[in-house]
């Protein structure tokens, strides 16, 4: 692994070609879309403001002018652009309906998973972002997850790592975050391994082992069918209420929900 980081807008450009699968075969927006407004949890401000180093972000600028700076509209928002480091920048695309597949940022194209690195130091497969267990469809799917997209996936992650020792140490931090979370609720992390197959890491540092896919954990409305329509049709009744009556707040006020 190199010493410091050399990373460049070039390298980025490598990503995104090493980077190109789909995650599924299935388009998993028309799953998380219906219960939140018609936009895929991932693609909306709402849930999560993208943030991209600033080399990918020179990069995503000469190539596409899908993308501009995030315009905070919150407290939240205010304190989540305060606290990105001053290589990083808090952006904002044009949404799904405008997506250009190749210019996805390198975090639209890993969601809902990150790079997991175990005690040792080891990249050893994908985890998901636990905020989003309740939002995210493909959480609660992962046997959907295609080999191209786990193969690409590496390929990019062990290249932005060797040339960006500091995104190593990020994800081998959050990593760790990761099992205090799941040792704290007392539940094992699931993930999959970097060659495939599922594993489950058990709390306090009990061990790894291989689970089948019957045992892939689901959650809030992926839980099952019946939970889905359920929320599908709270979902509906929710945006009838807001048409008869719209929200008096405007975009900006502090009281708006948070991100
Ligand atoms: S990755 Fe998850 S949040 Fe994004 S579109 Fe697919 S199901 Fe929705
Ligand atoms: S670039 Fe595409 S995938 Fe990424 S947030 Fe925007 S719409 Fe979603």
């Amino acid at each position: 692994m190199a010493d410091k980081s050399l990373i460049a807008p070039d390298d980025f450009r490598q990503i995104y070609d090493l980077f190109q699968a789909s995650i599924s075969r299935f388009d998993c927006g028309r799953k998380c879309a219906p219960l939140n407004g018609g936009e895929p949890v991932c693609c909306s401000t709402q849930h999560a403001v993208p943030v991209v180093q600033k080399v990918e972000w020179e990069l995503l600028k000469s190539r596409t002018d899908m993308w501009r700076r995030f315009k905070p509209y919150d407290r939240a928002t205010r304190q989540i652009v305060k606290e990105i480091g001053s290589s990083c920048a808090a952006v904002e695309c044009k949404g799904a309906r405008f997506c250009e597949r190749d210019n996805r940022s390198l975090a639209c194209r890993a969601f809902p998973f990150f790079p997991y690195i175990d005690r040792a130091g080891k990249f050893i497969g994908l985890a998901y972002y636990w905020d989003f267990e309740d939002r995210c469809w493909v959480i609660s799917n992962m046997q959907v997850v295609e080999a191209a997209f786990l193969a690409d996936f590496v390929k990019a992650f062990e290249f932005l790592f060797q040339r960006d020792p500091e995104e190593y140490d990020n994800f081998k931090s959050h990593s760790a975050s990761m099992r205090r979370v799941f040792s704290r609720r007392k539940k094992p992390i699931v993930f999959i391994g970097r060659e495939g197959g599922f594993f489950e890491e058990r709390p306090y540092g009990k061990g790894i082992r291989a689970i089948p896919a019957a045992r892939l954990p689901k959650f809030g409305p992926y839980r099952s069918d019946r939970a889905y329509e359920r929320a599908l049709k709270e979902a509906q009744a929710e945006a009838a209420a807001v048409e008869r009556h719209p929200d008096p707040h405007p975009v900006g006020d502090p009281a708006r929900a948070s991100a």
